[in-house]
């Protein structure tokens, strides 16, 4: 069997971690591929689980060694990449490959791995909800919520470039629709 991607991109705070988590208990053969980033950690947050937590420094040497398949600087001096060592890591197991990764990045492994990859794009109901999202799962401070927030209104004008956009208004019904989007491609 030939590992495939299953890329979800979203504006921060639109569900996508939510959906990713929820697709990983659903015996799909789906693994995450653990970003590197040199953000600092959130409270519950673990080195090598949510992310590779590693410093700047760090990253900018990986980024000269050529070790990211595509990597960003999402926010000024936090950047985020895709290692290839961890998408080969996935496949050397006869896993699939399941990203949470933004805007930008998602349609960048899309152009890369063409139709080895579906890119689904999740979309707040609002601007409005999002806000509410952000503000209530209290991981952002006020600066860093106006900078997700600034970065979502130009993220949303991208989903179109998706393979397919899921509406995350109703969970339960975001969580089926996906489902649905995963096991049709899986079963290709
Ligand atoms: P992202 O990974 O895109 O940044 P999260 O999955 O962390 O977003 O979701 C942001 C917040 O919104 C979380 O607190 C999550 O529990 C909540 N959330 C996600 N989907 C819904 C939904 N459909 N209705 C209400 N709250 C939601
Ligand atoms: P957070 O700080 O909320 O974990 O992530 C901030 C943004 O960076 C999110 O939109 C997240 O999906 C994105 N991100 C996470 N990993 C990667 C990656 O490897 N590459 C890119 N381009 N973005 C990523």
């Amino acid at each position: 069997m030939k590992g495939k991607l299953l890329i979800f991109s979203a504006p921060s705070g639109a569900g996508k971690s939510t959906i990713v988590q929820h697709l990983m208990k659903q015996n799909l053969g789906l693994e995450f591929s653990i970003s590197a980033t040199s953000r600092k950690p959130r409270e519950g947050e673990a080195d090598g689980m949510e992310y590779h937590f590693i410093s700047p420094e760090e990253f900018r040497k990986k980024i000269s060694e050529h070790a990211f398949i595509e990597w960003e600087e999402v926010y000024p001096e936090q950047y985020y990449g895709t290692l290839y060592s961890e998408v080969d890591r996935i496949w050397k197991r006869g896993d699939h490959a399941i990203f949470d990764i933004d805007v930008v990045g998602g349609m960048n492994l899309k152009k890369r791995y063409g139709e080895r990859a579906c890119a689904i794009f999740i979309q707040p109901p609002s601007q409005e909800v999002l806000e509410q999202r952000l503000r209530s799962r209290g991981t952002d401070d006020e600066a860093s919520l106006r900078k997700r927030l600034g970065k979502a209104m130009h993220e949303i004008e991208h989903a179109s470039r998706f393979d397919h956009i899921v509406i995350n208004d109703s969970l339960g019904k975001a969580l089926a629709e996906a489902e649905k989007i995963v096991k049709d491609f899986l079963a290709l």
